[in-house]
């Protein structure tokens, strides 16, 4: 974690004519860390990204990397390395040679780009297949390669932008354990959009929320999620209730709502609306009589143990310290 290292945003907008795709935002990712730039579609993280590489001008504010000001600089000229989503591999060369690419163009001799080539492919566990040509490899595999073509220049900071969209879950899962692994075992600093929680909560060490072109928190995964700055962070890390009370919003981890059979108990009444069965948990929706809607998380033997059906009347319950208030407004 050495500070020479962070890239640091100041001050940093991007305006495309009349659109303020990115407001001013400021950000220190440090070295070594796992940064996911997180949020809806629009709301500014690949313009982030693109300005971070070099691909899109900055309008305003500065970008440093390890203490130097790179807005002005090239792409080749950062440090950064970018995996696209689309892998855009080569179809006629071979997987070691896509990987040894960006060698062949600064010159470097064949055998010494081949032996490179070959160290990456063992990072991404990719040896077996150095001689098969992109349409010769799985979706997965081709990621794999794109990633090792990526670090080939060794880059001080990887840009991913939606890696792992084009993936099926089963592969998606198995991917991102990689990327969390070669990013410890290299201890560079990577920067990967995406619009998944799941995904940001699974990688990052830093998870920035971005709504309408500026970061509304950025913290911790568990930091974000047991203590969301706002309302908008609450549904978007998703698993909380949004509730009115006493004039405040706060929330409430739908896991800490706790159910009773006697509709007088609780808090709240309500009725059990729909049962959701998710494997280790089962989702309960629930309408209030007040006409609120809320959601309630139970461990699956907890549920199975006396399970509620659509229609019963529930008392709603929760314990005062899981009552968590946030700011208004996005
Ligand atoms: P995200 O990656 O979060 O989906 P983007 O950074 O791609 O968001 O886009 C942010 C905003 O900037 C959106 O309103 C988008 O329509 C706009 N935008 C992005 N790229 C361009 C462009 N090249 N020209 C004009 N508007 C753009």
């Amino acid at each position: 974690m050495t500070p020479e290292k962070d890239v640091e945003l100041v001050g940093v907008t991007k305006a495309y004519g009349q659109t303020v795709a990115v407001d001013a935002i400021d950000l220190r990712i440090r070295g070594g860390q796992y940064c996911c730039l997180l949020g809806p579609s629009g709301c500014g993280k690949s313009s982030t990204l693109r300005m971070i590489a070099g691909h899109e001008s900055v309008t305003g504010g500065d970008i440093l990397i390890a203490n130097r000001r790179i807005n002005d600089d090239p792409p080749a000229r950062r440090g950064t390395a970018m995996m696209f989503q689309s892998y855009a591999l080569f179809p006629h060369l071979d997987t070691r040679d896509n990987v040894a690419f960006s060698l062949k163009m600064q010159g470097v001799a064949k055998a010494e780009r081949r032996a490179r080539a070959m160290e990456m492919l063992d990072l991404v566990s990719m040896t077996a297949y150095a001689a098969r040509k992109p349409t010769e490899l799985s979706g997965g595999q081709q990621q794999r390669v794109a990633l090792a073509r990526a670090l080939m220049t060794r880059p001080s900071v990887l840009l991913l932008d939606e890696p792992l969209s084009a993936l099926d879950p089963f592969l998606r899962g198995r991917m991102r354990a990689e990327l969390r692994r070669i990013q410890r075992e290299l201890g560079i600093i990577f920067v990967h959009v995406t619009h998944s929680q799941e995904e940001a909560m699974a990688l990052a060490d830093l998870a920035v929320v971005m709504n309408d072109g500026r970061i509304v928190q950025e913290g911790p995964p568990r930091e974000l999620f047991n203590r969301p700055a706002t309302a908008f962070v609450a549904r978007f890390m998703g698993g909380h209730n949004i509730m009115e009370m006493d004039g405040r919003t706060v929330t409430l981890r739908s896991d800490a709502v706790r159910l009773s059979r006697d509709a007088e108990a609780g808090r709240r009444r309500a009725t059990v609306r729909d049962v959701e069965y998710q494997g280790a948990q089962v989702h309960l929706n629930l309408a209030t009589e007040a006409g609120e809607e809320m959601a309630a998380i139970l461990p699956e033997r907890t549920y199975f143990s006396d399970p509620f059906a659509p229609g019963d009347s529930v008392g709603v319950a929760w314990a005062p310290e899981d009552i968590h208030e946030v700011r208004a407004g996005a």
